[in-house]
C-alpha cells in the first residue's frame, strides 16, 4: 500500500490512541494526523506536553483507531452488535519537523495548511509538528455478520520508509498428516486444503482455535510483527 492510500484510510477514522515509552512505562494519548507526503505521515503536539517528550526523547510510537464502533444494541442472547468496521494500527518511528519545511510543503499540501497557520498562532505548537517516517501496521476489516461477504475478516500488512514485517497468521508445518480438523474449527473460513494445508494471511486472526484441535502439533503460533 502507497502512503497516500494509508492516509486515506487514516482520515476516515480521524482519532487515534497514540501510545508512547517513558522509561519502563507505557502511555496512551489522544490524537489525529494531519496530512502526508512522500516522506510519511504528519501529526502535531506541543513539545512541552509530556506526550512531545516522550517523542522526541525516544523517536518511537504505536497508533491504533477504529472506524465508527457505537455499540447498536445488543441480541436476545446477549450478543452485542456493531456497525461495520476496520481497525488501523501503526508501529514506527517519529521524527520533528522543522517549522519551515511544515509552511513550504503546506504551499503544496493543503492537509498541511492548518499545521502551517498554527506555526504563527501557537508557539508551544510551532515546534511541535512530527513526521512517522517508517512503519509497519495493518488493516483489520471486520465484517463479522457475513454481510458484504463470506468470511469475517480481510487483514492486510503493509510497511514504508523501508521497514520490513512479518506475515500474518498461524503458520501450519509438514508434520500436518490432513485431517482437516483445523479446517471444521475456523469459523474465519481461513483454512485451506493442501498438503499440508494452509493458513490464509489475509484472513487469520490468530484466535488459536485450530491450534488446540490438531492432533499432531502441526500449527504454530503467529510470528511477532
Ligand atoms: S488439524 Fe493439523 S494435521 Fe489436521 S489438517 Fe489441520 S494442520 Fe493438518
Ligand atoms: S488461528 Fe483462528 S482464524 Fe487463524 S486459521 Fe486458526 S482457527 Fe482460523
Amino acid at each position: 500500500m502507497e502512503i497516500k492510500e494509508i492516509y486515506e484510510l487514516i482520515e476516515n477514522i480521524g482519532v487515534f490512541v497514540f501510545s508512547t515509552i517513558s522509561g519502563d512505562e507505557v502511555h496512551s494519548r489522544i490524537a489525529h494526523f494531519n496530512g502526508c507526503d512522500e516522506e510519511g505521515i504528519y501529526f502535531r503536539t506541543m513539545i512541552n506536553k509530556p506526550f512531545g517528550r516522550q517523542l522526541i526523547e525516544t523517536g518511537k510510537v504505536t497508533v491504533c483507531g477504529i472506524t465508527d464502533n457505537k455499540c447498536l444494541g445488543y441480541e436476545e442472547n446477549g450478543t452485542p452488535s456493531f456497525p461495520l468496521s476496520y481497525t488501523i494500527r501503526l508501529i514506527g518511528d517519529v521524527k520533528r519537523v522543522e517549522p519551515e519545511v511544515i509552511k513550504e510543503k503546506s504551499k503544496t499540501n493543503k492537509a498541511l495548511l492548518s499545521a502551517a497557520n498554527d506555526i504563527d498562532k501557537y508557539p508551544a505548537m510551532a515546534e511541535g509538528n512530527f513526521v512517522l517516517y517508517r512503519a509497519k501496521g495493518e488493516v483489520f476489516d471486520v465484517d463479522f455478520d457475513c454481510i458484504h461477504r463470506d468470511h469475517k475478516l480481510l487483514r492486510k500488512r503493509f510497511s514504508f520508509g523501508g521497514i520490513s514485517f512479518n506475515p500474518a497468521g498461524v503458520r501450519i508445518t509438514d508434520a500436518c498428516i490432513g485431517c482437516g480438523k483445523c479446517k471444521e474449527v475456523c469459523t474465519f473460513k481461513a483454512i485451506e486444503e493442501g498438503s499440508p494445508f494452509k493458513v490464509r494471511e489475509d484472513r487469520c486472526d490468530d484466535c488459536g482455535s485450530c491450534l488446540l484441535a490438531c492432533p499432531v502439533n502441526a500449527i504454530k503460533e503467529s510470528l511477532i510483527f
